[in-house]
């Protein structure tokens, strides 16, 4: 599924795709900060982006151990068979001494109708070409529309 360029981006920014994910899905440019790549890798999902997901996959994750067509499958599943209803991110971090940045989000997301939105504690950092997905710690949120009040890095 090609997105037009004015269309909203996926991410749910309020930008239109062409001026916010899009240079990165073609690689015109890498993500600067961890905002940029998680709202890069949700919209990758809306879309069908599965290479951008591969490529944002840090080469430590688990799901670059497992073998490449694999990986691609469950991508692929993850990306048609969910919807992606909008992304609110809570918290992030600059890099930490070690250059992991972290960020705290909100994914809204259904499956046949029924909401499986969760909330994650992410890490990314930089593989030497560009900020990438390390790991991440998640928790179911059905029905969540919006973060609850207090909800940070400390109290996730
Ligand atoms: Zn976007």
């Amino acid at each position: 599924m090609a997105a037009s360029k004015s269309a909203p981006c996926p991410c749910t920014s309020g930008k239109a795709y062409g001026a916010c994910c899009q240079p990165l899905h073609v690689g015109e440019r890498e993500p600067e900060h961890a905002e940029e790549l998680l709202r890069s890798r949700y919209a990758a999902f809306a879309l069908g982006e599965i290479e951008y997901l591969w490529k944002t996959l840090h080469e430590d994750h688990p799901d670059r151990q497992k073998p490449m067509d694999r990986t691609f499958m469950a991508l692929r599943l993850a990306s048609s068979s969910l919807k992606y209803r909008g992304l609110v991110v809570v918290e992030t971090s600059k890099p930490d001494r070690d250059g992991v940045e972290r960020a705290l989000y909100l994914a809204r997301v259904f499956r046949s109708g029924e909401d499986v939105s969760f909330l994650e504690l992410a890490e990314f950092l930089h593989d030497g070409k560009g900020l990438r997905y390390l790991a991440g710690r998640t928790k179911d949120a059905p029905n969540m529309t919006a973060p609850p009040a207090g909800l940070s890095f400390e109290t996730f």
